[in-house]
């Protein structure tokens, strides 16, 4: 019989066997009866920092039943840990349809791999170019501050997702979210993403697991291409019958899927010139905050920051601000990276923004996390941008462009210590950083706009007081961090396709969906699961 015993707390410096004697004990069973037991849930309990453990879930196989049940323990019918196709994936498709799915990120992979594993013709159009050689790009960026605006650290394959901290953890909830992870693990991640209760990747592993993907889809019959920016939909009495290329080409297709994420600003544009349903949606600005990541595990696990058992410490944090309009504005902490980077993360010339990534180890000596500040469309219209479903990318824009002419007109970061910009005291000095290309010392209440600056600094404060020392001279403010997430939501009904248009599929965190690698990925699942149950084959 199999049971999971969870809530099962376990000290820093236990040792497995000791483990598995207590929960021996605690189960009222003799060793002899026991088959295994493996933990297949573990979190750290940081709250005491004079107590930080483990809780974890263990699946514990008995040779017999257990006469009676222990009020942590409850039978299972299966291992959680073993990898189960969700039903609807079992299909298989014999007919004739076609689905091109534009955008190689997290959700346009997960339709592409779901479609293609049952039956789907499918075309996967992509406009950056593969993992590696996205790196040089990315790469030339930061050393050289030359952008390519096809290839960067939104556009490529992987999308978004592949240079980041590869965080795994999602507040939806889904039963396809189970089925996300054990996919990465199918295509190379470590398994134990499928027992951390804050799972991540890191950058090192994504591009190799995207690498994996890439050759099992082909291996499958996928026209997988690269360079392939899709600049146009063709629609026929409001279906959608396939896409136009940057390069004139037509592609038909019965479904398209579009993942095009957050940053695909030509293609919103494109979207609304054709009448696709569309609303401006809540978002959010403001800096990426860069402090040394031994003062984090300091201050979130005390005296014992610097255990072996325990990785580089994160932080999640939010704040409420009185505000005049909104009764309560939201500051909050986005995509922490511990032991991680900061990245140059623009699209467009002339614009700069900033965003995170850390490798799966973590190891680096700074963490770094987005601290924003909740945006709705009538802030946007109240500081006299025109009313339109594209209103929040012109916002974005302009704190672009102001952002790269603060730095002088190159892709470097204007750059504030976290505690000058606090006191609004500009000292014209930073702490130490890497970031690349360069950080330039600028006094950032000039730069970001007053409505965003002072909820931002009330914020801090209170960030503060939840975490004793993150106001410091030690860290540095960067700006500006813009690509949190969608400004836009394309409208979409329960079956996944446009209101507007039908065939047309948006999905993931450009379409509004998704705010995540596993959320984006999940949703993608969504769309090749409605088309699979769609019939229109
Ligand atoms: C630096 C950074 C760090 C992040 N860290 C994390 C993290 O640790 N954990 C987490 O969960 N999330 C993180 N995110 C967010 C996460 O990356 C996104 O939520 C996720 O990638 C969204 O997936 P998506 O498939 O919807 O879109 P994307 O990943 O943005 O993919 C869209 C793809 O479409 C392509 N495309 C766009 N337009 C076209 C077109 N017209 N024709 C063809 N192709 C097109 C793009 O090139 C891109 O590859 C991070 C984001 C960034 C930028």
């Amino acid at each position: 019989m199999l049971y999971a015993v969870s809530n099962f707390k376990v000290e820093l410096d236990e040792n497995e066997s000791d483990v598995i004697t207590r929960l021996v004990q605690q189960l009222g069973i003799t060793t002899e009866q026991l088959i295994s037991a493996v933990c297949a849930r573990r979190a750290i309990d940081a709250r005491k920092k004079s107590n930080i453990h483990f809780v974890c879930t263990y699946e514990v196989e008995l040779s017999g039943k257990l006469q009676s049940l222990p009020a942590q323990a409850r039978p299972l019918e299966r291992s959680s840990l073993q990898l189960v196709s969700p039903e609807i994936f079992k299909h298989r498709h014999s007919g004739k349809a076609h689905v091109v799915v534009i955008g190689a990120g997290p959700a346009g992979l997960f339709a592409a791999l779901s479609l293609v594993e049952s039956g789907f013709k499918v075309t996967l159009l992509e406009r950056g170019k593969p993992v590696e050689t996205r790196m040089r790009d990315i790469g030339r960026l930061r050393s050289r501050g030359e952008l390519d605006s096809e290839s960067n650290i939104c556009f490529g394959e992987g999308g978004a997702g592949t240079y980041t901290d590869g965080k795994l953890y999602t507040r939806i909830k889904h039963p396809f979210l189970r089925w996300v992870l054990h996919c990465f693990v199918r295509f190379g991640a470590r398994p134990d993403i499928l027992v951390d209760a804050h799972p991540h990747l890191g950058t090192d592993k994504l591009v190799r697991i995207v690498r994996n993907m890439r050759n099992h889809l082909t291996s499958l019959g996928v026209d997988y291409r690269f360079e392939t920016r899709v600049d146009d939909l063709l629609i026929k009495d409001n279906q959608v019958t396939g896409v136009r290329l940057a390069n004139g080409e037509e592609i038909e297709a019965t479904h398209v899927v579009l993942a095009t994420g957050h940053s695909a600003r030509d293609t919103f544009k494109r979207l609304d010139e054709l009448g696709i349903a569309m609303q401006a949606k809540d978002f959010a600005v403001g800096v990426r905050a860069e402090h040394p990541q031994q003062l984090i595990n300091e201050i979130q696990y005390g005296n014992s920051a610097n255990h072996e058992k325990l990785s580089a410490a994160e932080y999640s944090l939010t704040h409420q601000v009185p505000d005049k309009h909104l009764g309560q504005r939201g500051v909050y902490s986005f995509c922490m990276c511990p032991g991680g980077l900061i990245l140059p993360s623009p699209t467009e010339s002339g614009g700069m923004a900033v965003n995170g990534m850390s490798n799966a180890k973590r190891g680096g000596l700074w963490a770094n996390s987005g601290i924003v500040v909740q945006v709705t469309p009538d802030d946007i219209t109240r500081h006299g941008i025109k009313t339109s479903p594209l209103m929040g990318i012109d916002f974005q824009r302009q704190l672009e462009v102001a952002t790269f002419k603060a730095a002088g007109n190159q892709y470097a970061a204007p750059a504030m210590r976290l505690n000058d910009f606090v006191n609004k005291k500009a000292s014209g000095t930073l702490a130490p950083t890497r970031f690349k290309p360069e950080a330039l010392p600028t006094d950032l209440w000039q730069l970001l706009p007053h409505w965003v600056a002072n909820p931002l600094a009330e914020g801090l404060k209170g960030f503060n007081n939840k975490m004793r020392g993150f106001v410091t001279d030690e860290a540095n403010l960067f700006a500006s961090e813009t690509r949190t997430s969608s400004p836009i939501r394309i409208e979409r009904g329960k079956d996944m396709q446009s209101i507007t248009v039908q065939g047309l599929y948006p999905v993931g965190e450009g379409a509004g969906y998704a705010g995540g690698i596993v959320s984006a990925a999940v949703d993608g699942l969504k769309a090749a699961e409605a088309i699979i149950q769609s019939g229109n084959s």
